[in-house]
């Protein structure tokens, strides 16, 4: 059976963000991704806020991606914005790691303990098993990392997106903001990603269908939207059909985030497998982004060989790095969810008397409502 230190599951974003943070802390790693090829194109585009901007400084990838996306006017405290490709964001990280990182078409079935040594079985759906000292699901809000830590399952709120991006071969000419159109209970939002390319989503009360139909998506997002500006309906109408996604949105509740257990000796997660949330303050992904940062500074100092091979990770050292990890990351997220989580249900209900409960909560909890973009994951 072949034998690895650092294992990590899933090469999303924030898989990609975690090896390539441990890379270069010198922590050799390898990313066991399900698909087939990385996963770039699904869910089209993705904000990035001034803290997703301070990990990726810190990850030494934010120079190539400043140049793929023009930077958004909100308001002049707001910091640097941007809405990149998720190709862009996934391939830049992607292509910072070397070679052979990634390990393609491997889907985790299980995992256990090894009834021989400290290291773990990793079971994959082709019959395959692997051992791996340290296990790091990055396997999203689904996570079979999760679920070996007791945590919780994820929830689904009455709320499905679709997105999409618009290409206008001519320029489109949107100011570079980010706009906001509501009406029938629907939400679409628009913003440009450079001058030609535009990322769109619609936010509905949740659909039971799922479809993935590329047609199907656009004909239904259509006939939602029939009361919408002519603008708006174009920009649908010409959108490109291999961006267009259907999700429906999840999230794990605050209070189960308040008190899980996201570490279990050498086994932990990040991104989506352990705090995914609701879209609404567009924050998910750059969480992601701040958990690799931090964690890798912590198996940096408290989990690593510090002899000649940084490649050794020590066993007793990663675990104490978790606890650290959990420890640094568990109000951030905290906060984060508990705010997505109450604007996911002000916009999931039709009782006016919970809209003006949920109102009233947000003001009182987050006075400041974007001072979710102030937080520094600090130096890597
Ligand atoms: C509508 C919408 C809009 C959003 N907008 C924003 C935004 O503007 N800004 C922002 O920061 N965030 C945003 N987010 C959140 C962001 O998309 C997610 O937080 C982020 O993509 C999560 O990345 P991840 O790597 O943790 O998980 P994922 O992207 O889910 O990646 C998990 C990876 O693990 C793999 N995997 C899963 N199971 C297994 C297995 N058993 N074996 C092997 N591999 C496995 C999957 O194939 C996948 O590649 C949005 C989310 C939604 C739904």
């Amino acid at each position: 059976m072949e034998d690895f230190e650092v294992v990590i599951i899933g090469a999303g974003i924030c898989g990609l963000a975690m090896a390539l943070a441990l890379h270069k802390k010198g922590i050799k790693s390898v990313i066991m991704e399900r698909s087939e090829s990385l996963r770039n194109v699904t869910g089209a585009a993705i904000g990035i806020r001034p803290n997703g901007w301070r990990a990726l400084d810190q990850l030494g990838v934010a120079k190539n991606l400043r140049h793929t996306a023009v930077r958004l006017r909100r308001t002049p405290w707001d910091g640097e914005t941007r809405c990149l490709r998720r190709k862009d964001l996934i391939d830049t990280l992607y292509a910072a790691l070397p070679l052979g990182t990634v390990k393609f078409g491997c889907q985790l079935e299980s995992i256990t303990f090894g009834s021989q040594s400290t290291k773990h079985v990793l079971r994959f759906i082709d019959g395959s098993s692997i051992l791996a000292k340290v296990v790091i699901g990055c396997d999203g809000g689904k996570s079979i990392i999760a679920n070996f830590l007791n945590l919780k399952p994820t929830k689904t709120f009455p709320l499905s997106a679709v997105r999409g991006l618009t290409n206008y071969p001519n320029g489109h000419s949107y100011n570079h903001e980010f706009a906001r159109f509501t009406k029938d209970n629907n939400i679409v939002g628009r913003i440009p990603i450079d001058d030609n390319l535009v990322y769109w989503f619609c936010l509905q009360r949740k659909d039971e269908n799922v479809w993935e139909d590329p047609e199907v998506i656009r004909q239904s997002t259509l006939e939602l939207l029939s009361n919408y500006p002519q603008e708006i309906r174009r920009m649908i109408e010409n959108t490109e059909m291999k961006s267009l996604s259907v999700t429906h949105m999840r999230y794990r509740v605050p209070w189960d985030l308040f008190m899980g257990t996201f570490c279990r000796g050498t086994v932990t997660v990040a991104g989506d497998a352990m705090h995914i949330m609701g879209p609404f303050l567009g924050q998910g992904g750059s969480a992601g982004l701040e958990d690799a940062v931090v964690l890798a500074r912590t198996m940096s100092q408290l989990g690593s060989d510090n002899g000649e091979s940084k490649s050794k990770v020590m066993t007793h050292g990663v675990e104490e790095a978790f606890n650290q990890f959990v420890k640094q990351r568990r109000m951030r997220v905290v906060r984060l969810s508990l705010q997505t989580y109450i604007i996911g249900m002000l916009w999931g209900t039709s009782s006016i008397l919970k809209k003006i409960m949920y109102i009233m909560l947000l003001i009182l909890l987050f006075p400041y409502q974007h001072s979710h973009t102030d937080y520094d994951c600090g130096y890597l």
